[in-house]
Order: C-alpha cells, then structure tokens, then sequence
C-alpha cells in the first residue's frame, strides 16, 4: 500500500540578489548600497536585495542603452533577428512560468493565480511583437503628381528610458520593452522599487534569448534619483512612463530638457455602470473583479460602481454576498482571492481614504478596516470595502485610492449616468452593463476614456489582447500602448522625396 501525501504547498520566494544589468554584464553599484524587499504578507521573508544605483550607475547604463544603438548592431540589425530574440524571449518566459509567477506574487503580494495570469500575458506580448517586428514598413506616394516620388520611412527612435509602477511590474515593462526592441531601439529600465525582481528576470531572460550587450539595461533605486535621471538625461530620446498622474507631470517637465518623445500611462477613477436591464448576476461578478483584482491596486479599476435606482438595491444585496466570499489571505495560498496592498504607506494611503468617505457621510457597507489576527497582523491586509450613497463629488469617487475600495453612486437615467461616469479628470477605462445595444453603443461613443467594455470588466484590450491599444483620455495619459500604435510611439516618421527629371 502506497500512502499518498499532499503536494507542498507553494512558499513565497525568498533569498534573492540582484546586480544592475548594464552592456549585459551584473554590475555592483558603485556606492555598494544595496535594498530589500520583503514579503508583503508578512514581513517575516527577504524577497530580494538589490542595488541602490547612483546616478553614475544610471549614467553608465544610459551610456551602454546610447552605444548599443549607434552602434547599428541592433537598430539596423534584420528584423528577423529581432523577430527572434523576441520570441525565444516568450518561450523562455513560458517555460520558467511557475517560478516567474511566485516571484512575480512574493514581491507584489498578489494571489498566485493573477500572477500566473500577468506571466503568460507577458510571454504573449513578446510573442505578438516578435511577429509585428517582421511587418513594420512605411509608405509610397507615387502619383500626387507625376515627376516626383514620396516615400514615407520608419526608423526606431532611439534610446528608450521605460518608467514603470509595481502592481504589474512584468507585464506593464513588457508593452514598452517589447514593441521598443520589436523595432530597434535599446532601452534602460527602471522598476519600481518594491518590484524589481521581475523586471531582472526580464533582463535576464532576454540577454539569454540573444538581446546583444547594452541593448536591455535595468537600473535600480529611487524615483527621485534613478528615474528622474533617465527622463532628464540628453542621451535618451524617449521616456515611456507609466505610473501617477502626479510623477507623470514630472517626468514631463524633466524631459522638456531635450524635447524627448514621452507616452505617458497614468491614473484612473473609472466608471463601471449597471443599467436595471442588464444580466446582474454577469454585472456582480465584472463588478467585483473590477474592484478587488489585485487589491483594487489596478489603475483600470472599476472604482466607480454607477448602478440605476430602479436595480440599486436588488444588485448591492447581490454583490455584498458575493464580496462576503472574497477570501483575503497569503498569495501563496490556492484558495486566496485577494493578497495584501503593496506596503504599509498603500494601507496608509487606503485607511486616509477610508476615513475621508466616512466624513464626508458616505454609507459604509461593508469592511472600511484593516484585517487583523492570525495570518493578517504582520502583512498589510485590507478588508473588500464597499460606500454606498456617494456622491460623484466626493473625495472617494474623483481621487484614485489605489486599493480594494469601491464606491457606489447610484443614478436615474442614461443622460444622468453618462454625465456621471464622464465626470472625472481620468479616462481610462468604463464598462457599461445593458442588453440594449442602443444604450451600450450610445455610452460607449459618449464615454471619455481609452477603453470601454460591454458586458464585462478586464476584458479583452486590458490584460487580454496585445491587439487592442491601451491608453487613456484627458489626466489618464498620452499615447497608446500595445497594438500597432504601441510601436508606432517608438519610430520616427521620415518624409523621402525624390524629384524624377
Ligand atoms: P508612481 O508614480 O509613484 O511611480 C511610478 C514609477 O516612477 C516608479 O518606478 C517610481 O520609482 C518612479 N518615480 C518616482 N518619482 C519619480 C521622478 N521624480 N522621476 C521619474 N520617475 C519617478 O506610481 P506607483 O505608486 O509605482 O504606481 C501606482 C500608480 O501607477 C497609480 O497612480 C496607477 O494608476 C498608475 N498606473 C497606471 C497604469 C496605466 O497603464 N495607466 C498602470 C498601472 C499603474
């Protein structure tokens, strides 16, 4: 008789060192100083050290980015041998999935099955521009008039400074690094400082699949040094950003020292609008993954929960139950919906809201604490919380609280619901929930934001196809990532005109 025992359980990543990634050598920083990162869950674990990079560190990465590329052998390189690299990158990814994806949840906190997600989309957006690389071409003008021929060309734009956030710290370094590389450019990146792991890995895994010394550089440190250095630096000819609203600004303003190209992804307050005729039992589950999917730390977040009068009650019933099934536990654990926010100032950032929407006498429903007890004290766990009542104006229905709380506004009639979900210095995201196809088609062209989806949240275009442009209206950003135009923000047009005699 054999006795079976139960697989281990998954543990979270510990013991992990880095070194900066410049000209493809691990470089210590010159200052020695390194930085940790420590399990979200439970503070008990080192996740990673990695170097505190000065800015000769940045310097000489910036350097390394700027001799790779004007050294041809990348930006004027095949495109097939592009194409190549890229997609080795992707297998590479796809076969080391289960170890990227425990990293990828011990350093952002985020339950191991989103992280397995977020992993395999990565390795589907090398994969798509490894086939766009093959297809980038410009245009012919050939008979505007007869003795003269224009020819539009494309070129890579140069040395790439790519910024990004730590709630998808593969993914959102991928929709820059992979269209930059995709097209010839050689970058220097800089993650955030609670998710740096992922993004060596990255480094790392492309440096093996044939990306040659310099043309992939990871720098890591604070924003303040390591970031605003690479969006002021001369030798670099386009910053792509993606974080707050609020750094955006400055990364705008640094790289007006040289007129730099930026596209910039920023912050959200997006509309999820339930109208009485949807499918509500389909609206309470897109709700609710709108909302709590990696703790609300999501800037697409369905924040803004906008429900008809007619339905408010019967559906806010509906979801609570749902909400109450939410399990918030270790990211390691497979039964886990919802991990802890990134760090204790997010929780702090969470709790100032908290207290904001209570002051302001908006109705508390559900949770509005952080969670303690065993499993809960050391980490930094926030229950799903749900305001009701609110009013578009308040603090927590036009500010981006970054973490699992959701306010509900209710609404009498279309006109009202759009003016509503329109009324925001955001447009990223809406969703509109309705089996009026009039309705859905009218909300989604008087929508102010980048993405829309009916009947559904996180749906195809966010973390789905790398077909469909990402980016958003008014404070939400510039530019478009993914897609055809995720690459076209890293070419240069040139206009060739040839006079026939
Ligand atoms: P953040 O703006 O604080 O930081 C983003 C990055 O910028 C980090 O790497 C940080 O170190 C760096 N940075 C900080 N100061 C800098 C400076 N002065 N110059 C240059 N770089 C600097 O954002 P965060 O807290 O890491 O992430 C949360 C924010 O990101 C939220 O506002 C969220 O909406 C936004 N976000 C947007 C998208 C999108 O695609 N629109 C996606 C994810 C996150």
């Amino acid at each position: 008789m054999t006795t079976e025992t139960a697989p281990a359980a998954p543990q979270a990543v510990t013991g992990k060192e880095y070194q900066l990634l410049i000209n493809g050598q691990q470089v210590a920083p010159k200052s020695g100083e390194m930085m940790e990162r420590r399990y979200p869950a439970n503070n008990d674990v080192t996740v990673a050290k990695f170097p505190k990079a000065s800015e000769e560190d940045v310097d000489a990465a910036i350097e390394a980015a700027r001799k790779a590329f004007d050294s041809g052998g990348w930006s004027n390189a095949p495109a097939r041998n592009r194409s190549a690299v890229l997609r080795r990158a992707a297998d590479k990814i796809r076969a080391e999935q289960n170890d990227l994806a425990r990293l990828l949840a011990s350093e952002v906190g985020k339950p191991l099955s989103e992280a397995g997600i977020e992993v395999s989309l990565t390795a589907d957006v090398f994969e798509y521009y490894a086939g766009l690389a093959l297809d980038i071409k410009g245009q012919v003008v050939s008979n505007y008039v007869s003795d003269a021929i224009g020819m539009i060309l494309k070129e890579p734009v140069g040395v790439v400074g790519i910024i990004t956030p730590w709630n998808f710290p593969m993914l959102l370094a991928t929709w820059k690094l992979a269209p930059a590389l995709a097209v010839g450019c050689t970058c220097v990146i800089k993650p955030a400082t609670y998710t740096p792991c992922t993004t060596y890995e990255l480094g790392r895994i492309l440096t093996e699949a044939g990306a040659p010394a310099g043309v992939v550089n990871v720098v890591t440190g604070s924003g303040k040094t390591v970031g605003d250095r690479i969006a002021a630096s001369p030798l670099v000819d386009k910053v792509a950003f993606t974080g707050s609203t609020e750094v955006g600004q400055q990364v705008m303003r640094a790289a007006a020292s040289n007129v730099k190209k930026i596209s910039l992804e920023l912050g959200g307050k997006s509309p999820n609008i339930v109208f009485a005729d949807a499918n509500l039992q389909g609206a309470v589950i897109g709700a609710l993954f709108g909302i709590y999917m990696n703790a609300g730390q999501v800037c697409q977040a369905g924040s803004r929960l906008l429900v008809e009068e007619s339905v408010h009650d019967q559906f806010l019933n509906m979801f609570s139950n749902f909400v109450n099934g939410v399990k918030v536990g270790d990211p390691m654990d497979p039964s886990t919906r919802m991990g802890p926010v990134v760090s204790d100032s997010q929780l702090g950032t969470v709790e100032s809201y908290v207290k904001s929407g209570n002051d302001e006498k908006a109705t508390l429903v559900r949770g509005g604490k952080r969670l303690t007890g065993e499993g809960y004290d050391k980490g930094y766990f926030y229950e799903p919380t749900i305001f009701d009542q609110v009013d578009n104006r308040m603090k927590i229905a036009q500010e981006e609280i970054f973490g699992p709380v959701l306010s509900v506004i209710p609404f009498k009639d279309a006109d009202e619901g759009l003016r509503l979900a329109n009324d925001t210095m955001y447009g990223l995201a809406a969703a509109v929930w309705t089996k009026d196809i009039d309705r859905a088609f009218k909300f989604a062209k008087g929508i102010k934001a980048g993405t829309v989806w009916i009947n559904s949240y996180h749906a195809a275009g966010t973390l789905g196809v790398p077909l469909m442009p990402f980016g958003g209206y008014k404070q939400s950003g510039i530019g478009r990532e993914l897609g055809q135009e995720g690459m076209e923000m890293f070419m240069e047009t040139k206009s060739v005109s040839l006079k026939l005699n």
